[in-house]
């Protein structure tokens, strides 16, 4: 199956028109064997940029959150001035270097397990993701 219709397919399931423009963000976004984080922002520039097509903010943000809701892109649950999506939908943590407002992956076997000694009556934790903020340690550069 050619990727084009792979890609019909995904904007279909997620109640999406398959347009020329949804078909091109769907090449970004899946047409990659690196998976990446990305912001609206960047991700419109990246579109424009490699298809040499415009894109409105508007139909990128409601075709990531289309995703989102089916499972085909993460929101990751950053406080940060933008919000930033994922590709990776995988059970993984991240670094979030503040000074270069960038998001790097860490894998599920490099963090040990949370232990979190509260609990909330009637509920269980189905999940923990970790977000470690790092900045630049000028001790190191000498
Ligand atoms: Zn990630």
């Amino acid at each position: 199956m050619a990727y084009a219709e792979q890609y019909i397919d995904k904007l279909r399931k997620s109640g999406l028109r398959p347009t020329k423009q949804r078909i091109k963000i769907c090449e970004v976004l899946f047409d990659t064997d690196k998976t990446f984080h990305f912001t609206i922002k960047e991700l419109v520039k990246i579109i424009e940029n490699q298809a040499n097509i415009k894109v409105s903010l508007a139909t990128v943000y409601n075709t990531v959150h289309a995703f989102i809701k089916k499972g085909y892109l993460k929101e990751i649950p950053l406080n940060a001035s933008q919000s930033y999506y994922d590709t990776n939908v995988t059970h993984h943590h991240h670094f979030f270097d503040e000074e270069e407002n960038r998001l790097i992956d860490i894998h599920q076997d490099d963090v040990d397990e949370v232990n979190i000694k509260k609990t909330i009556p009637g509920k269980k934790i189905k999940s923990i993701e970790v977000i470690a903020k790092i900045v630049s340690d000028n001790q190191s550069q000498k």
